[in-house]
């Protein structure tokens, strides 16, 4: 390729990303802020018909569902009434409320049966909107925002939004329709005592609202005391070793014990705040408060002359019935403020930046890592690495050293695109990292860190997800090289031992070793890894460094190094401050230079010493 083609690949490539690609979606925290008005209604488009339709078949279904209990209301009034009721007339009723209760079971039943139709393609068409997302989303997402809000979005708030479509939705239409159909016809036996009727349900009504005023402040209190009681429970748990090594269990029970404590507290104002109201609530929504009103109404009205016994009847069988009608409605508008709030939770994730991809990805030449000016700021406002430029020779080891904060895992995660640089280029064998297809880069390292990952699989399989595909020697000749093979024998199993499993636990080296070999099958003709700070037993040190050693040979290598001893022979060292390269060279023009890495190292020296 000619320098032209060159220039003019990049400026396509450039053309086609976003205008403001580079920037780290900011973690969920802000997710609320990005909440958009009508979030559900735009989740809920493609299955709108259906869900119209579904609430018309709950409307009607609850409405001819009232033809048993009219029936039985008109059969009374008849039977009471001035001339008696004919064979003809109670026949007709009979079979109106039977028609009603059948065709209500029919309605229902279809309702039903669109309503999870409606929830089955949302959610699966949703879960893998929300799959194909998470697959083009930077890295550097996953690693600001944690496995929380990706756990939120696929199974908490997908389950908010089942909710609603399978049930809220048809359940409040439907109780709406009774409330609406119940009130007519009681209002064509009598207005009034229609009136005063209803007049229950809208105290009801108003006493829910007064007890749901303060709902969203207290739920957010308690959604934060919820999330610190997660947090401080994983902690706990993931610390265990550390927690009880340093006698640090009280500390974080401690710290358990407040959040719960400030759940408890934020439940109880709550609850304070709204047990009159919530009582009254109750007391209104129970037949009991029908009966007591439209008895004491209707006696009055009936020993006033004004209302005929036969005419209290239907309030007695219809009415009462109402605030029952009420508490689907109730909880029904629950589940839509939950759903709105999953909605929001899910669009939010599904409008994070994508990583750009090149609209021409281009080939590297070969291995050799450029940085150029590089600089990257999280927040747009602090650079967390600012102006580094440096040159990784393939064959060569480059160690990226400085104190803690200095910016060295940042760099490093620039390399693989986990974040896009601020400004400045990261070149793979002349090729800018934005201008290569994203699985060519990603396969093009193998990335090490300290938090290694395994899968609850076998050890065969765990070192195979290098090399899918790879045989089962392959993957042996790989766990020899990384020093792992005599502990996998060891195993109850050996190579089918699953890890995870009773006998199948192995040391933190080990684990680590085995990541390496992953990386051997890998091939990967970059090496980035992240050295382990906590310092392991001699052996294990030993086997680590030799595994990283026949990991590392003939590869661009880079290494994020906390223990300058293991990287004294490296080609060469990068030592950063404050996001800025101070001193590059090798271990002994460094120590000569007697500068910020001489220092640290006699630091360490003595540390190790002491
Ligand atoms: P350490 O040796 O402690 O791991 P480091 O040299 O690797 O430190 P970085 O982790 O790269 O340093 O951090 C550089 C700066 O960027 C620090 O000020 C850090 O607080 C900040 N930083 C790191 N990660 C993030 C993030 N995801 N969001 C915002 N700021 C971050």
């Amino acid at each position: 390729m000619t320098t032209t083609d060159t220039a003019t690949t990049t400026d396509q490539n450039r053309a086609a990303r976003p205008a403001t690609p580079d920037k780290p979606a900011p973690p969920d925290r802000d997710a609320p802020r990005l909440m958009r008005a009508g979030a559900l209604a735009r989740l809920l488009r493609p299955v709108r018909t259906h869900l119209v339709v579904c609430a018309v078949l709950s409307a009607v279904g609850a409405a001819v569902g009232l033809a048993p209990y009219v029936a039985v209301a008109e059969i009374a009034r008849a039977v009471l009434g001035a001339g008696g009721a004919s064979a003809a007339t109670v026949w007709t009723w009979v079979g109106i409320g039977a028609a009603g209760a059948s065709l209500r079971l029919v309605l229902v039943f279809v309702s039903s049966r669109l309503g999870h139709y409606a929830d089955a393609e949302t959610l699966h068409h949703l879960r893998v909107r929300i799959v194909r997302h998470l697959g083009v989303l930077p890295l550097g997402w996953f690693r600001a925002t944690g496995s929380g809000a990706v756990k939120k979005a696929m199974t908490d708030d997908l389950e908010e939004m089942h909710q609603l479509i399978a049930h809220s939705l048809g359940e409040m239409v439907g109780a709406a329709s009774a409330i609406v159909v119940g009130f007519g016809y009681l209002v064509f036996v009598d207005w009034r005592m229609a009136l005063i009727t209803i007049s229950v349900l809208v105290l009801m009504v108003l006493f829910f609202q007064v007890a749901m005023r303060s709902m969203p402040a207290h739920m957010a209190r308690l959604f934060a005391a919820e999330r610190r009681i997660s947090t401080a429970s994983v902690e706990y748990a993931d610390g265990i070793t550390v927690v009880k090594t340093f006698g640090m269990g009280g500390r974080m029970l401690e710290r358990f014990s407040d959040a719960v404590r400030e759940h408890s507290a934020a439940f109880k104002a709550w609850i304070d705040e709204v047990k009159y109201s919530s009582a009254l609530d109750r007391l209104l929504a129970s037949e009991m408060a029908v009966l007591g009103v439209v008895m004491i109404a209707g006696l009055g009205f009936v020993s006033a002359g004004s209302l005929t016994a036969a005419d209290l009847l239907p309030f007695l069988i219809v009415g009462v019935g109402l605030p029952t009608s009420m508490v689907p409605a109730v909880h029904g508008s629950q589940g839509l403020r939950k759903g709105r709030m999953a909605a929001g939770h899910i669009e939010s994730l599904l409008s994070r930046e994508p990583l750009p991809e090149p609209a021409r990805p281009r080939q590297p030449q070969g291995h050799r890592i450029e940085f150029d000016r590089v600089t990257f700021s999280y927040d747009g406002v602090t650079n967390a690495v600012s102006e580094i430029t440096a040159v990784c020779e393939p064959g060569t080891v480059t160690a990226i050293v400085g104190p803690s904060g200095a910016g060295k895992s940042t760099l490093a995660s620039l390399l693989p695109r986990f974040y896009d640089v601020t400004d400045g280029a990261i070149r793979i064998g002349g090729a800018d990292v934005r201008d290569l297809a994203s699985t060519d880069l990603l396969a093009s390292m193998s990335l090490v860190f300290q938090d290694v990952v395994l899968l609850r699989d076998s050890v065969t399989e765990n070192i195979r997800i290098g090399r899918p595909g790879a045989t089962d020697e392959e993957v042996r000749a790989a766990a020899r090289a990384a020093r792992v093979d005599h502990v996998i024998e060891q195993l109850p199993d050996g190579y089918d031992t699953v890890l995870g499993s009773a006998g199948g636990g192995l040391s933190g080296g080990e684990r680590q070793r085995l990541t390496i070999a992953r990386a051997i099958l890998a091939a990967a003709p970059i090496v980035v890894l992240d050295e382990a700070t906590a310092a392991l037993d001699p052996d294990n040190e030993t086997a680590v460094q030799d595994a990283l050693a026949e990991l590392a040979a003939g590869k661009t290598v880079l290494v994020i190094a906390h223990r300058l001893h293991t990287i004294a022979g490296a080609e060469q060292i990068l030592v950063l401050d404050e996001g800025r390269l101070v001193e590059s060279g090798t271990h002994h023009e460094l120590i000569a230079r007697d500068g910020l890495y001489a220092r640290m190292w006699r630091a360490q020296q003595n540390g190790d010493h002491a």
